[in-house]
């Protein structure tokens, strides 16, 4: 759901289907397209149970956030300690103090005695620092203006006076986290950095951002960040320009989201959350960023001192205010009867139309904040009905062929008032009464009948082992705590209760032995949801004509603006649009860019991090192992070669994976088989890899199977992967048929939220063979494939599981086999006869001879139709065609292009979400991307200008070391354990050793002014001879055709 809706200033940037780039991962990889997702604390929070990790997060997210009021039962560590008279020196008093087992933290509750701001100090072992700041911001209205705010309050501020600091902490910090994000009712400013320096300059920038920011007294920030008309000549139309704006018209381009919005606003209609109206507000900073009404969060191995000082400077300059009383979230009433909502949303003319409504049922679940207790109880509740494919809830769902997909379900905990929802989209209209039934049927049973044991087991071992671990993945773990914290926090209640889950837990644990699951679950079921009458049904049905009626619409409004204009009026606005844009693309003056405090070169380790990685051979199987501290956990990966797959089998390659994990064995159902994993281990997943090898024509192409365990239960984990690969029957055609239609409904979904992914994978293909392997399995191409499979898993199912059955025979195999292990040195021996088992299990040799990947799609300009607001521009070419070669400078190059030309021209001026570029060193492939753009053609010009941009660029030293740390940041950014070990296994199969990486560090550290300008020659081939693929709207690719005489072949996708 959307509960919070907006990351602000995240250059955004795909999410590739499958694991083609590695930045993430920290193999050698410069910026660039999955460096900075879009951030926000929902994406995290949800329910997409496919990668291990996001489970394993969603899940603590949720639980730690559930939590009952513990004694800290271990003698505190002695971390640095602030001293009471020391506090008061600084203008603070301690309000209380704990140390919390759960994370090994020390955590101290202050207050600023002037204002009364509220800062919790957290002082433990973890490198990774964080700080934010969190403000109450209820919206008075539905102008969107706490989200406007949110970006302009980072567009230059009283110690920083240039066009966006923020930018230039993007450029050249060592953040490991940088965003900021927008809730209904609150607003949140956090950064991280592994690097104490680095860190306190990026506290100080967002700091003074906060509470003197130059918006305020300027309109035109306001006007970039939030909307704008814009008409370069009178003659011309005017048109709305603002990066919130397409942010939001993006964001409301996803059926998903306008039902999450719908349902938000239903459920609590005074925390309205509506797209941005055109009214611009500067009271409201003046109202809300006071350090009254804020609550401030320092985490980390600093000195717990220096936080205070930090802040005394900033907090002593103002005076009490009473903004603290005025923001104050007021609980809504629960409704006496339940109400029905029937809207219409824009719809694609593509499929059967009766096919896409969808259906959401949503219950708020009390008037008061529930005791910490029966929130764990409805956290774990939840996991039982929805958390996994053999939850009863959500088999049930699925498996009734009443709709295609659950749109997002489940309980959600961030607001004051607890909520639970549940639905599907893809529903038939003579379904949509079924379905709401069944789902009330089924609630309704699970209260009576109560949940399986195993189930219950199932479940309290995936929620231990994933509070145990606590992988946030590549999220801060600071910053999950300080958003678990916050959610009580921010409504005045105890900022320490969410951070400790072990006694609750413990007590749940023993009410279920002591009285029965049921007895704990059932009466849950009814209080909350059963016999709760704040019940909001939202239907939504498709309109074809939403779109352009929308389009029209705004067309038409803004022809009555102009109408309303005289013509000096129109000369005036002509003016302005020229001055905002100026002022746009002006860079700032170096002595302002100065003023932001950045690192030395002197600060940056010379060497690269490296993994400990022992190479053995077990049987003849390379085999990898880290020796890292993982709190007891095993990770293990095993990888298997495409080399022997048939082309024609490609596209079924994920559905093949998809079946592994949830069809079942001759022995045992999938629910059994899933129960199992879940009471056994942390989770296995299966899925494929493909990419380009430098300097290689075969591209790599595995198949990897992950998972976890407790050290303890290593051998369950082998044989349970053992179990996947070698007895799962491909016999059952209808959970295969719901596994083709889930696939088609996420693809549809990705063409509409991630359409530069799609068409950056478009490009790709036309590129290189692993970007053609890549299509086939999860771009354009797929989405086409599992169109038309359809038919034929109802014509020919037998067919198609012979073929899911020969995939396996082609892969399965010892030879071309690597196994990879993370683990303490202890653990890695442990399970080596484990690991020797599994693997004798294995065949020798693959069934059928070696093939040889070739495939490409047809180089050209390709335009892909979706019903949309916004669009996805992409250019790319390959710059080793010219006989450019790899250097470490490329890196920053890239860097530097995507934060200041591309940033400056596509997004601040041109209004888009994002725009940025891609350089894949391993295939050649330098790619421009835009995301949520309002252009089409003006952004392809943008980007074939780029070549002129770094000809004419003039940097000094100072902005040529920022982007050099800046680059290093993303090289080195920070991993736990388990993703250091997977990168080292990605470096391994992609053939990048570690003399490599100290080679191209060191080529990056001493990139010069020659670099830029020698890079122009190579990347003038993007613009030569590069492709273009843009997903975009049937109007914007018409005026584009007829613009530039049928420049795009147009497909039509949605
Ligand atoms: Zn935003």
């Amino acid at each position: 759901m959307l509960r919070t809706v907006s990351c602000s200033t995240s250059l955004t940037s795909s999410s590739p289907f499958f694991p083609r780039s590695y930045s993430s991962t920290g193999a050698l990889r410069g910026p660039g397209r999955n460096l900075r997702r879009i951030s926000s604390p929902s994406s995290t929070g949800r329910r997409g149970l496919r990668v291990l990790s996001d489970a394993g997060r969603s899940l603590n997210r949720k639980l730690s956030r559930l939590s009952v009021r513990a004694v800290a039962t271990q003698p505190a560590p002695s971390y640095p300690d602030v001293g009471k008279d020391e506090a008061e020196k600084l203008g603070f008093e301690k309000v209380s103090e704990e140390f919390i087992s759960e994370c090994k933290s020390k955590a101290t509750l202050f207050k600023h005695k002037k204002t009364g701001c509220e800062v919790m100090s957290v002082s433990n072992e973890d490198e990774n620092k964080v700080f934010g700041i969190v403000l109450r911001t209820p919206p008075k209205d539905s102008t969107g203006i706490p989200h406007i705010l949110e970006h302009s309050v980072l567009c230059g501020s009283r110690k920083y006076p240039l066009k966006e600091p923020f930018v230039e902490l993007l450029k050249g910090s060592l953040h490991t986290f940088l965003n900021a994000f927008t809730y209904p009712d609150r607003t949140c400013y956090p950064v991280a950095s592994t690097n104490t320096k680095d860190f306190y300059n990026l506290v100080d920038v967002y700091l003074d951002a906060v509470f003197f920011p130059k918006c305020v007294d300027d309109v035109h920030t306001f006007q970039q960040e939030g909307w704008h008309y814009e008409l370069n000549d009178p003659s011309e139309d005017i048109s709305y320009k603002g990066v919130v704006f397409n942010e939001m018209k993006g964001v409301y381009s996803q059926p998903d989201n306008i039902l999450g919005r719908i349902a938000q606003q239903a459920n609590i209609p005074m925390l309205k959350f509506i797209p941005i109206t055109l009214v611009i507000n500067e009271d409201f900073h003046r109202k809300y960023y006071h350090p009254s009404n804020a609550r401030i969060w320092f985490y980390g191995d600093d000195d717990p001192v220096q936080r205070l000082r930090i802040l005394s400077e900033y907090l002593d300059m103002f005076e009490a205010s009473p903004s603290r009383d005025g923001s104050k979230i007021v609980p809504q009433k629960l409704f006496s009867e339940p109400i029905r909502i029937v809207e219409k949303y824009p719809a694609g003319r593509d499929g059967d139309l009766k096919k896409k409504n969808m259906v959401y049922i949503n219950w708020l679940l009390s008037e008061k904040p529930l005791d910490l207790e029966t929130q764990l109880a409805l956290g774990f509740l939840d996991h039982l009905m929805l958390g996994t494919p053999a939850s009863p809830l959500r088999k049930l769902l699925l498996e009734s062929g009443l709709g295609e997909a659950l749109v997002s379900s489940g309980m959600s905990d961030e607001l004051l008032q607890p909520q639970f929802s549940v639905g599907m989209k893809g529903v038939s209209e003579d379904n949509v009464q079924k379905v709401e039934e069944l789902i009330m049927s089924t609630l309704k049973k699970l209260a009576e009948e109560g949940f399986d044991s195993d189930a219950v087991e199932a479940s309290m071992n995936t929620i231990e082992f994933s509070l145990r671990e606590n992988n946030t993945g590549s999220f801060p773990r600071g910053l999950s705590l300080m958003l678990q914290s916050i959610a009580k926090w921010i409504y005045d209640m105890d900022p320490f209760e969410p951070l400790k889950y072990t006694e609750p837990l413990k007590a749940l644990k023993a009410r279920i032995a002591e009285e029965g699951s049921k007895a704990v679950f059932s009466p849950l079921i009814e209080q909350f949801i059963l016999n709760n009458s704040h019940r909001v049904t939202i239907e939504m049905q498709p309109d074809p004509e939403k779109a352009s009626q929308e389009e029209a619409e705004e067309k038409s409004i803004l022809e009555k603006v102009k109408a309303g204009m005289t013509e000096e009026d129109l000369a005036e606005l002509a003016r302005a649009t020229e001055e905002l844009r100026l002022k746009q693309e002006t860079p700032d003056p170096p002595e302002a860019l100065r003023c932001v405090p950045s690192l030395n070169l002197s600060d940056i380790p010379k060497e690269p991090t490296y993994v400990p990685t022992e190479v053995g051979d077990i049987n003849g199987v390379k085999v990898l192992k880290h020796d890292l501290f993982t709190n007891d956990i095993v990770y293990a990966e095993v990888v298997f070669d495409m080399s022997s797959l048939k082309h024609e089998l490609l596209p079924l390659v994920p559905l093949f994976c998809q079946s592994l994990v949830e069809m079942g064995t001759k022995d045992l159902t999938f629910v059994q088989l899933n129960q199992l994993i879940g009471r056994k281990t942390g989770g296995i997943s299966v899925y494929p890899l493909t990419s380009s090898v430098s300097g290689k024509d075969e591209p790599c192409s595995k198949i990897i199977v992950r998972g976890k365990s407790m050290a303890g239960r290593a051998e369950d984990l082998f044989n349970l992967m053992n179990c996947l690969l070698q007895e799962v029957q491909f016999t059952d055609q209808q959970r295969f048929k719901q596994f083709q239609s889930s696939f088609l409904i996420s693809m549809q979904n990705r063409l509409r939220g991630s359409g530069h992914g799609v068409a950056a994978a478009r490009m790709d293909a036309m590129l290189n063979v692993a970007g053609w392997m890549s299509e086939q399995m999860g771009g354009l191409s797929y989405l086409e494939f599992l169109r038309t499979l359809e038919k034929k898993v109802n014509e020919d199912w037998e067919g198609i599981s012979s073929s899911l059955e020969e995939i396996r025979r082609s892969l399965l195999a010892r030879n071309g086999c690597i196994v990879n292990m993370t683990a303490d040195g202890k653990s890695l021996t442990n399970i080596e006869k484990s690991v020797e088992k599994f693997l004798n299990l294995l065949p020798e040799t693959p069934s059928g001879g070696l093939v040889t990947w070739d495939g490409r799609l047809p180089l050209r300009n390709e335009a892909i139709v979706i019903p949309t607001q916004v669009n996805y521009v992409g250019k790319a070419g390959n710059i080793y065609s010219t006989g450019y070669e790899l250097d470490g400078s490329a890196y920053v190059i890239s860097k530097h292009i995507s934060t200041t030309w591309l940033w400056d021209r596509v997004r601040v001026s041109g209004g888009a979400y994002g725009g940025f570029c891609d350089f894949d060193s391993h295939s050649g492939v330098f790619s421009f991307l835009s995301y949520r753009d309002p252009n089409l053609l003006k952004t392809l010009d943008i980007y074939d200008g780029t070549g002129d941009f770094l000809r004419g660029l003039d940097v000094d030293q100072e902005t040529l070391t920022k982007a050099i740390i800046g680059t290093i940041g993303d090289v080195d950014s920070y991993q736990l354990p388990d993703a250091k070990g997977y990168s080292s296994l990605m470096r391994h199969l992609l053939g990048v050793t570690d003399e490599e990486r100290q080679r191209r560090r060191e080529e990056i550290l001493t990139t010069s002014l020659k670099d830029f300008k020698d890079f122009a020659e190579a990347i003038d081939v993007v613009r030569d001879k590069g492709v273009a693929v843009a997903v975009a709207s049937a109007e914007d690719i018409d005026v584009a055709n007829n613009a530039r005489s049928n420049f795009f072949e147009v497909k039509k996708a949605l």
